[in-house]
């Protein structure tokens, strides 16, 4: 990389997966912007560990991002990769699920992506470069029972991935989707003991992931050695399905 260094979005950037991104591109040379939503205490402590900055954008406002954006870039500078983490989980079955529960999740996982990628496009098309990473999953592959919300947004994503590659590889914009399998973070920790013993005995590789495998898949992504990869979706899940 040049010494100017180049600007790194990533939602959700300050716990789980997202922060393990972040540090992973930090150490690639970014500089960091790590979007969060209500937990002041993991930003504050993100900022100090990392001496980078988190910024409060609710993803699922699309004002909210595209001002969001317009600061980060006066801040940091032009915006570089775009990591669509954020997420949340409403899990319910279907025949039990009310309306919030499933705008939240449409909003937060899929609607957040047209709302920040949208905010970021244009730079990137005028300056024919940028890396977008979407962060799917693999109940967005293989369906999974009590969500239907988040499997449909998390679906959603890659569809959108797909299409956001081809109208944007002639600008040299890359666009490209991880499903990551079951992974080490709060969100997992929701899950009962023993509903998460029987999805591991489900995974060839007889563990969970840890959020730095998810972490280097990014950072293989963003960099020039991923410079042919576009449309693509990951699955980084120890074998557990095969897509
Ligand atoms: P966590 O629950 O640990 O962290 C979620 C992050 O998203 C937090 O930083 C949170 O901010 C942020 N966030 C949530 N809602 C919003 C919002 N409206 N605006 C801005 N930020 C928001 O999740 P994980 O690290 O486990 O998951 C990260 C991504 O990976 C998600 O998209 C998830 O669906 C996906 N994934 C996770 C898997 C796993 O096993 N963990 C498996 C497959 C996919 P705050 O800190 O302020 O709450």
């Amino acid at each position: 990389m040049s010494d100017v260094k180049k600007v790194a979005i990533i939602t959700g950037g300050t716990r789980g997966i997202g922060l393990s991104i972040s540090q992973q591109l930090k150490a690639d040379g970014y500089k960091i912007a790590a979007l969060y939503n209500g937990n002041k205490d993991a930003a504050k402590e993100f900022e100090k560990e990392t001496g980078e900055k988190a910024y409060q954008v609710d993803v699922s406002d699309f004002t909210a991002c595209q001002k969001g954006v317009e600061k980060i870039e006066k801040d940091l500078g032009e915006v570089h990769v775009l990591v669509n983490n954020a997420g949340i989980t409403r899990d319910r079955v279907f025949h039990k699920m009310d309306e919030e529960g499933w705008n939240d999740v449409i909003n937060t996982n899929l609607n957040s992506c047209f709302n920040m990628c949208r905010a970021v496009i244009l730079n990137m098309r005028s300056r024919k470069a940028g890396r977008i990473i979407n962060i799917s999953s693999i109940n967005g592959q293989k369906g999974q029972f009590g969500q239907t919300n988040y499997a449909a947004a998390k679906a959603g994503m890659i569809g959108f991935t797909k299409s956001l590659a081809l109208e944007n590889a002639s600008r040299k914009i890359t666009v490209n989707a991880i499903c990551p399998g079951y992974i080490s973070t709060d969100m997992t920790e929701a899950i009962s003991a023993d509903v998460l013993q029987a999805i591991i005995n489900q995974i060839p590789m007889g563990r969970m992931g840890t959020t730095e495998e998810i972490a280097n898949t990014v950072s293989f992504l963003s960099s020039e050695k991923a410079s042919f990869i576009t449309g693509a979706t990951l699955s980084v899940n120890g074998g557990q399905y095969m897509a």
